[in-house]
């Protein structure tokens, strides 16, 4: 799913969970769990085959304009400190993922992006437009509604 998706569902978590022991772990876990969801979501091609013309830093900015949104979203929900910490949690796995387009030989990152990649159980192609739309935009409300509702 989309960064923002994430943040919000980590931001969720880490508001109903108020204890970290548990909502950094659970957040975390909660980002292969959505991306298992039917979903759509922008390519990054150009990011996974490094820095060699300008779509890298497009998709670069899209990624970041992603993240950006999900924390705006977040923020202007004045949730506490931990639901923060808990929407980095939850997009950790895609900034890994990132690391390992840029270390191609760990071992440790490698497995990681194999295991990220496997858990997609829907071809982005595969997915139609109107349930990519539908899981996506759960994933926001459900988010934001837990965040509103846990504070
Ligand atoms: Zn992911």
């Amino acid at each position: 799913m989309i960064l923002a998706s994430h943040v919000l569902i980590g931001g969720a978590i880490g508001a109903a969970f108020r204890e970290p022991a548990l909502a950094i772990p659970l957040a975390l876990a909660s980002h292969y769990l959505l991306d298992a969801v039917p979903h759509r979501e922008y390519r990054i091609a150009r990011l996974e085959a490094g820095f060699r013309d300008h779509g890298f830093i497009v998709e670069l900015l899209a990624v970041f304009a992603d993240l950006a949104l999900g924390f705006a979203i977040l923020l202007a929900l004045a949730p506490p400190p931990l639901a923060i910490v808990a929407g980095f949690a939850a997009a950790l796995p895609d900034a890994v993922t990132f690391l390992s387009f840029l270390m191609r030989e760990n071992g440790i990152l490698r497995a990681q992006r194999a295991f990220h990649r496997r858990i997609h159980l829907m071809r982005r192609e595969q997915v139609p437009w109107l349930l990519a739309l539908l899981t996506q935009g759960s994933a926001v409300l459900v988010g934001v509604f837990v965040i509103l509702a846990a504070g």
